[in-house]
């Protein structure tokens, strides 16, 4: 039997980004996977590092687009009926989230943790060596009916209040970002504070090497073998049982059964997700993300090619991959930038931990001393990963922390 000062359950961008700020901090830490640092969810996302976000995704509150949805016929949404009944709780709670006053109030909660999400990245790849990764061109997202566009106006207003900068542009001005994109959109949005990067699985994979190399471990181990041990946890790994008195759960779509056999139920859901990569026609090509707005899709240049990521879809964490929203993507693709050939031979499927109210849980798990939450980062693991392994760090140190945690307490969901 070992001991260390922490355990990290889950080696995504979540967890390994918290390994590292603890390690940094000189505690003893491991980091246990049940599989290859980096290989879930965290491989296969848009790599946007999205410190602009304010307003999470939304229930559609537009009848027409729900209409699409539940007829299938929406390129941004796709769900399993036979598990509508399942995620019925969840589905509500989110489209209560998602009314106006507490889309704005959770547009403000966030905003502090967000605002530090591009400059936590730069920090970490810069001393992991990785800053090759790091795009600082922005984000562009089109919008094909003036309709889309119009319902801006409210993120264009909290954007002013936050001053946060913007470019609304013609197709023009888009065009003269993005000159291979072709003009079937009247409008776009320039969002110039967006970064991103060319290989999320790479940019993991950096800061599981800093880990390593600063004296952190990295051990393969089944997190369902947590158990209290005396005043410890204990988890058992290839190498051996390891104990330690504090343990972060980072299990990414993993982390609710892990937390509810302990007794700590948490309303964690997935959206599932998918991605396709293609080559580009000639010499087109893209220098940032493109989101295609109602649509829902992203076109992102990556080390593999022309990386398409899906919108969201409701159905079991471990059903069968069912990507039909390629279907309804590929023709809009087509039409928005000239795509060649497919530059793999699958599909690429990932689960984003949500919870309704699209914030995460980072902080103590409520009831179960020594254990943490790094947990639902839904949409943005990517971008919240090492702000949030930098507020774990400080609040298991007790020091003061760079933000306010507040708002990411788990204790939000009762109970
Ligand atoms: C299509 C798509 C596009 C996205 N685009 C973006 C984007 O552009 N920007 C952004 O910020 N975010 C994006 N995201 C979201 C982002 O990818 C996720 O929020 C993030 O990867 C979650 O990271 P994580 O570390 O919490 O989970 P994961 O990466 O899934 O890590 C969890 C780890 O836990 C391990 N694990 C699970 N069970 C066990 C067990 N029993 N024992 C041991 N280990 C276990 C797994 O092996 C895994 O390594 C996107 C997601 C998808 C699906």
């Amino acid at each position: 039997m070992a001991r260390t000062d922490a355990i990290v359950l889950g080696a995504g961008t979540v967890g390994t980004s918290t390994a590292l700020h603890l390690v940094k901090r000189g505690l003893s830490v491991a980091l246990v996977d049940r599989g290859g640092v980096g290989e879930q969810t965290s491989f296969g996302n848009a790599g946007i590092i999205e410190g602009n976000t304010i307003f999470p995704p939304a229930f559609p509150s537009d009848i027409g687009a729900l209409m699409r949805i539940a007829l299938k016929q929406a390129s941004e949404a796709n769900y399993h009926l036979s598990f509508l009944p399942q995620i019925a709780p969840w589905l509500l709670a989110f489209r209560a989230a998602s009314a106006p006053a507490r889309l704005a109030e959770t547009a403000r909660l966030i905003r502090p943790l967000f605002s530090h999400a591009v400059a936590e990245h730069e920090a970490l790849m810069a001393e992991t060596g990785a800053t090759h990764f790091l795009r600082k061109t922005g984000w562009l997202k089109v919008y094909r009916t003036e309709k889309s566009f119009r319902a801006l106006r409210r993120e264009f207003d909290m954007a002013a209040q936050f001053g946060l900068p913007l470019q609304a542009l013609d197709t023009s001005g888009a065009l003269s970002l993005e000159p291979s994109l072709k003009p079937v959109f009247p409008r776009a949005v320039f969002w110039p504070q967006a970064a991103s990067v060319s290989n999320p699985y790479g940019l993991t994979r950096a800061y599981a090497a800093r880990f390593a190399a600063l004296g952190g471990i990295t051990l393969n181990g089944d997190a369902r073998s947590l158990h209290r041990n005396g005043n410890r946890w204990r988890v058992d790994t290839d190498e051996g049982a390891l104990d330690a008195p504090e343990v972060i759960v980072a299990l990414g779509p993993w982390s609710r059964e892990l937390l509810q056999s302990h007794g700590l139920r948490l309303p964690l859901a997935v959206k599932r997700g998918y991605h396709r990569h293609f080559r580009a026609q000639g010499n087109a090509g893209l220098s940032r993300p493109v989101l295609d707005g109602v649509a829902g899709y992203v076109i992102t240049p990556m080390e593999m090619g022309l990386r398409i990521t899906s919108g969201v879809e409701f159905a079991p964490r471990d059903a069968p991959p069912s990507p039909v929203q390629f279907d309804r993507i590929m023709p809009r693709a087509h039409e928005l930038f000239p795509l060649g050939e497919r530059a793999d031979d699958r599909t690429w499927m990932g689960a984003r931990p949500s919870f309704p109210d699209s914030r995460p849980a980072i902080g103590r798990a409520p009831g179960l001393p020594g254990l943490w939450l790094a947990i639902g980062h839904a949409h943005w693991g990517l971008t919240l990963g090492p702000a949030t392994g930098r507020l774990i760090a400080e609040m298991m140190a007790g020091d003061p922390t760079f933000i306010d945690p507040a708002p990411f307490r788990a204790e939000r969901f009762g109970g």
